[in-house]
């Protein structure tokens, strides 16, 4: 498995989106697609800016279509919500990830993405400790990627969620940071470890008089004022990766440091670098 195959399915990729004719297709094709082994994951890099170690990798979830190739996970994630299909598919990732990671040097984490229907289910944790007790995964090496929608339907359900989760022991990064419908109430609320600074603040911030910049600082006092670490998303080129360490963030993910690759090319560079 090389790459994430960004070029492969540009034919379905996230600036397109599939007609009702294409949607009602693959929504059965998904159906099937869990049964016959073809969803898998690939696993990006996160690294720390202070030692430049890799600290963890990002699980982002692809589709193997039979006939269609590589379906990016922007056009069939919406699908799997729309139908509930996420609710089993998001199982299969949670326990996939924490086998997967069981088997990596033991510093490093593995961080899941989480629907915000995942996260309404209230099984949602027993899930969660299952994957961590079959896998023998240490609660402290899993980071569940939560995004700021899960607060549109803001009750003490979402806050005893927040608890439950926190009580495993599991790590919690506000994902997608400054994109959605970001309320400072929230960072109070919820016990994050870490914001992730969502990609569109990191394009183009290397560019001289860019206001991405001043506001990917700003982000990062707050989270170091809460104790949350930072990792800015999608960093390219060199100039961003300085930039980004300048200003302050602890983590960075992007292409400049590696694409997602397939959980045995994880092992096997950490067995390569060990030696
Ligand atoms: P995300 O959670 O924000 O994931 C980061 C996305 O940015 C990934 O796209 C990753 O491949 C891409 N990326 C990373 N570095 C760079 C870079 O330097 N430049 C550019 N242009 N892109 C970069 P991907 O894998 O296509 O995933 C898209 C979204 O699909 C994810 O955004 C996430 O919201 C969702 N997703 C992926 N896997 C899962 C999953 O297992 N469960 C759920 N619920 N959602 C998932
Ligand atoms: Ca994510
Ligand atoms: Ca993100
Ligand atoms: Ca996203």
């Amino acid at each position: 498995a090389k790459g994430d195959g960004r070029g492969v399915y540009r034919f379905y990729s996230s600036d397109m989106h599939a007609d009702a004719e294409d949607r009602r297709q693959l929504e059965e094709d998904l159906r099937d697609a869990l049964a016959s082994d073809a969803l898998h994951l690939v696993y990006q890099p996160v690294v720390s800016s202070v030692t430049e170690q890799i600290t963890g990798y990002e699980a982002l979830l692809r589709w193997q279509h039979p006939r269609r190739g590589m379906i990016a996970p922007d056009i069939f994630i919406p699908i799997a919500e729309d139908t509930g299909l996420i609710a089993q598919i998001g199982d299969w990732v949670i326990r996939t990830a924490c086998r997967d990671a069981a088997q990596w040097v033991e510093t490093t984490r593995v961080a899941v993405n989480v629907s915000p229907i995942q996260f309404a289910n209230p099984g949602f944790p027993s899930t969660v400790m299952n994957a961590l007790a079959t896998s023998q995964l240490a609660p402290g090496r899993l980071e569940l990627e939560i995004t700021e929608s899960v607060f549109l339907s803001d009750n003490a359900d979402t806050d005893a969620m927040f608890a439950r989760l926190k009580a495993l022991g599991v790590r919690l990064a506000l994902d997608d940071f400054g994109t959605g419908y970001s309320s400072l109430g929230y960072l109070k609320k919820a016990p994050f470890d870490k914001i992730k600074i969502d990609q569109s603040f990191v394009r183009g911030a290397a560019i001289k008089g860019n206001r991405n910049s001043a506001i990917i600082k700003a982000i990062v006092s707050l989270a170091e004022a809460l104790g949350m670490d930072t990792t800015a998303e999608g960093a390219e080129t060199h100039d961003e990766l300085e930039l980004i360490r300048q200003l302050g963030c602890s983590h960075v993910q992007g292409y400049v440091y590696g694409r997602p690759i397939g959980a045995a090319e994880v092992l096997e560079r950490q067995l390569n670098a060990g030696t």
